[in-house]
């Protein structure tokens, strides 16, 4: 297998972070609503979010998102 350049490992981490990291943004968790939990009381926390209420999309989500909320 060839090592990869100095510049080839830049460019691949410049990739990670187009696709993983730029414009990924933090909404409310929308299976809990941004509470964290399923329901008000006494409720497990939400899976979907580990309790913290916010979950991270990526920016086609986001404009979903954003689309959904506007209606
Ligand atoms: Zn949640």
């Amino acid at each position: 297998m060839q090592q990869l350049t100095f510049q080839e490992r830049k460019q691949e981490r410049k990739d990670n972070y187009e696709k993983y990291v730029k414009g990924w943004k933090e909404i409310p968790c929308i299976a809990c609503n941004g509470t964290g939990y399923y329901d008000d009381f006494n409720s497990p926390k939400c899976e979907s979010c580990n309790g913290t209420g916010k979950t991270k999309v990526n920016p086609e989500e986001y404009k979903e998102y954003m689309k959904l909320r506007n209606l």
